[in-house]
């Protein structure tokens, strides 16, 4: 048995005692010898929360972008910022870039992307992450005639790069943990049960989504404007998934992918536990849609901040008043979980719990602030069952796993700065997988 001395949970001070990897009991403080624990865990009045789950998260892609170039904003936002990065990359192999945005340098052409690098072999992904841009070296070494590969990420993977996948989602897995996240769940539609076994592995509670190689969790669906499927195809497959006891989770970024996406469930017959993920652009038109096919949206208020200086700039007003909403979903009561989508965003979740309080672009500007919630709405969106994004959050109490994060103060400081360097100890399962060293 461990114990949790005088923590915070739910506005009061409790003890919480912890039995293997169950919460066994939250006792008035005071009353708990300490003697009769394994472990003592002062939390000083710090508020103790359910650990957080990040529902839409690419770690495998994480990993391998925490070792790429960065070439995009903010890190780099000129054509020449972008020639310093690469140059900079001391790899004598392959150079991998992420986070393109056309901003930085247009659509590269072959002979602007020789330009950056002439000799050992470049690519470099946009950060809509369905695009690469190669230069001739990389043509060479794949046998490809074109420069642009357009959602062709099996051909690249494994492909020249040394990269070691599973020490890289190891770091991945004690970052997230320092941020007191304790469970993810993987998006990639390429997941197959291999991928699944091994993103298990990790210390976090990883769910894991993907395409037809994987035999459970949500089905994937990609959507893409420029080539959406025929919608009797996609009724079709929402319909195997579901045949296959498989719910579906939909990508849809933009109105008309998200009105094909729901019409598409509604006629398949809902499972009643089917996601869209995203949901970037939703009137309130698609409301009644929505509850129709009874889908949970997924929602990463992180990008308001990461890129709403671009949307600002690139995307028409009467979408940009409802772009990544929140308020209007809850309003509306359609069940709401929340995501990073790393490394497509920064996969600190209070940065995004953040931005879902403040509506502000990293430029300072407000961008859909009448969509901003509460922190305690913010926090709520990643404490929520993993396998129920939409649902009620998870309650500190006797009998729930004890999946926790501890935070240096009280909740009422926390939530006017919302930062993850307020984590101070992260349980998972019962297990201190993070305790930070000041005391
Ligand atoms: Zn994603």
């Amino acid at each position: 048995m461990q114990l949790i001395r005088s923590a915070e949970v739910d506005g009061a001070l409790v003890d919480v005692l912890v039995d293997g990897p169950t919460i066994a009991d939250c006792r008035i403080p005071g009353k708990t010898p300490a003697t009769d624990f394994e472990a003592v865990w002062e939390a000083r009045g710090g508020a103790l929360l359910p650990g957080l789950h990040d529902h839409h998260i690419h770690l495998a892609a994480l990993a391998a972008s925490r070792a790429s170039v960065r070439c995009g904003p903010p890190d780099v936002t000129t054509e020449e910022e972008l020639e310093q990065a690469i140059a900079r990359s001391r790899s004598s192999g392959w150079i991998r870039g992420v986070g393109y945005h056309e901003s930085v340098a247009g659509v590269p052409s072959r002979v602007q992307m020789d330009a950056l690098e002439a000799r050992r072999p470049l690519r470099i992904q946009h950060r809509s992450g369905k695009l690469w841009y190669l230069n001739s070296a990389a043509m060479a070494t794949l046998g490809v005639t074109t420069h642009e590969l357009f959602r062709e990420d099996e051909r690249l993977r494994g492909v020249g790069w040394a990269f070691d996948l599973d020490a890289g989602l190891r770091d991945v897995a004690d970052a997230l943990i320092q941020c007191g996240v304790t469970g993810a769940t993987d998006a990639t539609p390429s997941n197959d049960d291999a991928q699944a076994e091994r993103l298990r592995g990790l210390p976090i509670d990883v769910r894991v989504m993907g395409g037809d190689a994987l035999t459970s969790g949500h089905r994937k669906i990609l959507l893409d404007d420029a080539v959406l499927p025929d919608i009797d195809r996609l009724i079709a497959t929402i319909r195997d998934a579901h045949e296959s006891g498989r719910d579906v989770a939909v990508h849809c970024v933009t109105r008309t992918e998200l009105i094909l996406a729901l019409a598409a469930i509604e006629a398949a017959g809902p499972s009643g536990a089917d996601r869209i993920e995203h949901a970037s652009v939703a009137d309130d038109a698609a409301f009644d849609l929505i509850h129709r096919a009874g889908v949970t949206v997924v929602t990463q208020p992180n990008f308001v901040f990461e890129r709403g200086d671009q949307y600002l700039a690139d995307v028409e007003s009467r979408d940009r008043a409802v772009l990544y909403r929140l308020r209007g979903f809850d309003r509306a009561g359609i069940p709401l979980g929340g995501a990073t989508d790393a490394p497509f965003g920064s996969p600190d979740p209070w940065l995004a719990m953040r931005a879902a309080t403040m509506r502000r672009t990293r430029g300072g500007e407000a961008l859909g602030e009448e969509e901003s919630v509460s922190a305690e709405r913010a926090l709520a969106l990643f404490t929520t069952d993993p396998e129920r994004p939409g649902g009620e959050a998870r309650k500190i109490m006797p009998g729930a796993p004890a999946d926790l994060c501890l935070l240096d103060r009280p909740w009422a400081s926390v939530q006017e700065r919302l930062v993850a360097d307020d984590v101070k100890a992260t349980f998972i399962s019962g297990v201190c997988r993070y305790h930070r060293n000041d005391d």
